[in-house]
């Protein structure tokens, strides 16, 4: 199977780091049945995701029952690509925080981990603007990617964006 996870007890929740691909191999049931509670789940080690994953994907969050509480965590790249892609991808789970590649003119190219935090202030249906990074040049970094499409998974979910602390 190339998905292997880890648990561990982290702020009164229980985080499982994901790594590996999402395909036809993976079998998420017996982690299914070991979650409860409140859970966070790391997918910063997820590649690739292929549509037989991300079948198994959708299965999975959706059958949590001892689970009362779900949240995604440190979304690399490829997973945020299916969050804009698929509707039903986070299934009830909130996406707390998830990394976003970034460059310089200078040449310097960083993936950040950006946290998505609720606020009153934001009005439904707006996308977050892309949070400003300072590369080690000491020049503003630019977002990689266009933030109408890498923060569209975020419409209804109204947040605004804060580059996490290294
Ligand atoms: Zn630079």
């Amino acid at each position: 199977m190339n998905v292997r996870w880890k648990l561990r007890r982290g702020s009164g929740r229980l985080v499982v780091e994901l790594h590996g691909d999402f395909d036809e191999t993976a079998d998420l049931g017996p982690l299914a049945s070991a979650l409860y509670g409140r859970v966070a789940i790391d997918l910063g080690g997820v590649r690739r995701i292929n549509s037989a994953g991300v079948r198994e994907w959708i299965e999975f969050v959706r059958n949590l029952p001892d689970v009362t509480e779900l949240t995604l965590i440190g979304c690399s790249k490829v997973s945020v690509a299916q969050l804009n892609l698929i509707d039903n991808f986070r299934g009830p789970a909130h996406v707390e925080s998830f990394w976003a590649p970034y460059s310089c003119s200078c040449g310097n190219e960083r993936e950040i981990l950006l946290e998505a935090r609720a606020s009153d202030h934001v009005r439904r249906r707006r996308l977050p603007t892309a949070p400003a990074v300072i590369c080690s040049c000491g020049q503003a970094m630019e977002l990689d990617e266009l933030p109408d499409r890498y923060f569209l998974f975020l419409a209804d979910q109204p947040v605004r964006l804060g580059a996490a602390r290294a």
